[in-house]
């Protein structure tokens, strides 16, 4: 069973890393904990707790928080999607906490959730099949991935399955070298 007290540690030295700060609400900021931990026990990754997690990593991976979003979401509104992440000003006064948009492309939950109906009926195609992606040099610690269609860069395991700029799909995505 994950450590809520763990996570709530690992989100707490993140927060501090980027400068910012944990919810100021302790309720919600529970919640989100145990959320979090919930999602790690089901599906072996803590996937963000106020989106529908597919189960299946590879597709899910834009959204294991701290998600891909966040940065985004908190330079625009000072606030993650679900308010786990916070600027010093919403931290400051609390009652400037409101909901935001979804950031997260529906394509990119479309695919997660195609995928799912297919692995759930047993005929989901494996990662050779449906990442079509060039196996570049292993770079010193986490890939890193370009889209061939707008030029974003990104380091993850995989690449997205829906590029959060442009939208393009994974298989437009490459391995990307600085050398
Ligand atoms: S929206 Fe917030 S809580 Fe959800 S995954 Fe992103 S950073 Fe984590």
């Amino acid at each position: 069973m994950a450590d809520k007290n763990v996570i709530l540690e690992r989100m707490k030295k993140d927060a501090k890393e980027n400068r910012y700060y944990l919810c100021p609400d302790e309720e919600l900021l529970t919640d989100l904990i145990d959320g979090l931990a919930k999602n790690e026990d089901r599906y072996g990754y803590g996937s963000c707790p106020c989106r529908i997690s597919s189960g299946l990593k590879d597709y899910d991976v834009d959204i294991i928080c701290p998600c891909e979003y966040r940065d985004a979401d908190i330079n625009e509104f000072g606030i993650c999607y679900c308010g786990l992440f916070v600027s010093k000003e919403i931290k400051d006064d609390p009652s400037k906490m409101s909901s935001i948009p979804e950031r997260r492309p529906p394509e990119a939950q479309d695919a997660a959730m195609e995928a799912k109906q297919k692995a759930e009926k047993g005929d989901l195609p494996g990662p050779e099949e449906h990442l079509h992606v060039q196996v570049g040099t292993d770079s010193k610690g986490i890939p890193i991935w370009r889209c061939t269609v707008c030029g974003y860069l990104c380091a993850r395991e995989l690449p997205p399955p829906i590029c959060p700029i442009c939208k393009a799909k994974r298989d437009k995505f490459e391995r990307f070298s600085f050398g």
